[in-house]
């Protein structure tokens, strides 16, 4: 077993010994069989919430309604999720209730995909009641049951499955496929949030170009957020047939840098998918950049400075030519600092001089002070930056 699941073994094992069932279950499962590395392991049990809180020290309750209790374990923390159904789904979205029960197969049965419900016992046995392993040497997604109904009461499931044949270049199984393209229509009744997590892995997945494509086959894109059903994607879809973004911002500078959206319309995309404030400041930064970046001479040196690899990255994708990254590259290594860390002064040596108080103050004085010597005003020594800063100050 890989280590990660040895490291989890003892909370079975308690939870054996005290007379629950409990397996691994879920994305871990799935990805010790495909040799994928190993992001969280989730446990689920026939102990119900307050049976798992009574069985070790430290428990969060991070969601109890649904029956996850998360257990800290040497610094580790593992989701624990007492079996459950769930049922009648009025809205597309979310159950109204979820029961807990004491089967795993119920448990197994209300997950999205057989490549998701697989589980595995405290001595590595898989647990596969719907075939899930068949379909994981096939690289297909396919819904657990009727695909038909599960997309029905889950909308966001077909977002899964997209996300899903993005991250691991899975086809998407012809009867599962056939209720994503009926029922797309429904995404656009799911929260944009829920909807954004799961477009942002697309766009990472090693495959995202090959999920695009099944998207607007299916004509999935004119019921996403921000009505992409227009949008031309080939370029994008080029570029990430043979590499890869590897964050969600530069994921969005490059689907945006390569849109036809202008500054206005690109503010109003962003402020309908519900983009944080950061990342809404990072792609109105660096798209202007990327799409004249081939014929800027001028590039603003401290902006790029602050999101130096994201811009590298972009381009990269983009596939700039070997001079143009050279340029850039050269402009950035010509930059007296490379990040904030490496200014000669900080807050404590500004606080100890009686310049600068704590506070909202000290930040700006920083910044101001960094930018002036990316920018090439001042020096980065000691004395120039005191002497600067006091001008400034005073
Ligand atoms: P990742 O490696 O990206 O975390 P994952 O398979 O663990 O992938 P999660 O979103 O963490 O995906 O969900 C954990 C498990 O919960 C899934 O494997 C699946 O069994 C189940 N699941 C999650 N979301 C749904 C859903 N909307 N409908 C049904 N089952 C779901
Ligand atoms: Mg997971």
């Amino acid at each position: 077993l890989p280590q990660e699941f040895i490291d989890a073994q003892p909370i079975l094992k308690i939870l054996e010994d005290a007379g629950f069932e409990a397996y691994f279950v879920g994305g871990a499962v799935r990805d010790m069989i495909l040799n994928k590395p190993i992001h969280d392991v989730d446990i689920a049990t026939s102990a119900f919430p307050e049976e798992v809180k009574s069985l070790f020290k430290k428990t969060v309750d991070t969601g109890i309604q649904h029956g996850t209790v998360m257990v800290l374990d040497h610094g580790a923390g593992y989701e624990v999720t007492t079996f459950r159904t769930e049922s009648t789904y009025t809205d597309f979205r979310r159950p109204d209730k979820v029961k807990f029960v004491r089967s795993l197969e119920e448990d197994l049965k209300r997950r999205d995909f057989t490549i998701n419900a697989l589980a595995m016992n405290y001595s590595g046995s898989v647990i596969d009641l719907f075939d899930g392993l068949t379909d994981l040497k096939n690289r297909v997604v396919r819904a657990v049951g009727q695909a038909e109904g599960r997309f029905t009461e889950d909308a966001l499931r077909m977002m899964r499955a997209l996300r899903f044949s993005a991250q691991l270049g899975f086809d998407i199984e012809i009867n599962t496929q056939q209720a994503l393209q009926k029922l797309a229509p429904n995404l656009e009744k799911i929260a944009v949030e829920r909807i954004r997590v799961e477009f942002e892995k697309l766009l990472m997945g090693s495959q995202a170009a090959k999920s695009l494509q099944i998207a607007i086959r299916d004509q999935v894109m004119s019921y996403l957020p921000g009505d992409m059903g227009s949008w031309d994607l080939s370029l994008v879809m080029a570029d990430l047939t043979s590499s890869q973004a590897h964050s969600e911002q530069v994921a969005w500078v490059h689907l945006l840098a390569r849109s036809n959206l202008n500054t206005k319309q690109m503010s109003h995309f962003m402020r309908i998918w519900k983009m944080s404030r950061e990342d809404v400041k990072v792609v109105s930064l660096i798209v202007p950049i990327v799409r004249h970046i081939t014929d800027s001479h001028v590039i603003e040196l401290y902006q790029v400075y602050t999101y130096r690899d994201i811009l590298l990255e972009v381009l990269h994708l983009i596939k700039v030519s070997d001079g143009m990254l050279r340029h850039v590259n050269r402009i950035f290594e010509t930059l007296p600092i490379s990040k904030s860390a490496e200014l000669a002064i900080n807050g404590a040596d500004l606080i100890a001089m009686g310049l600068v108080a704590p506070g909202p103050e000290m930040g700006r004085t920083l910044r101001m002070t960094e930018r002036a010597v990316v920018l090439g005003k001042i020096d980065n020594k000691y004395d120039a930056l005191i002497a600067y800063i006091k001008e400034s100050v005073t």
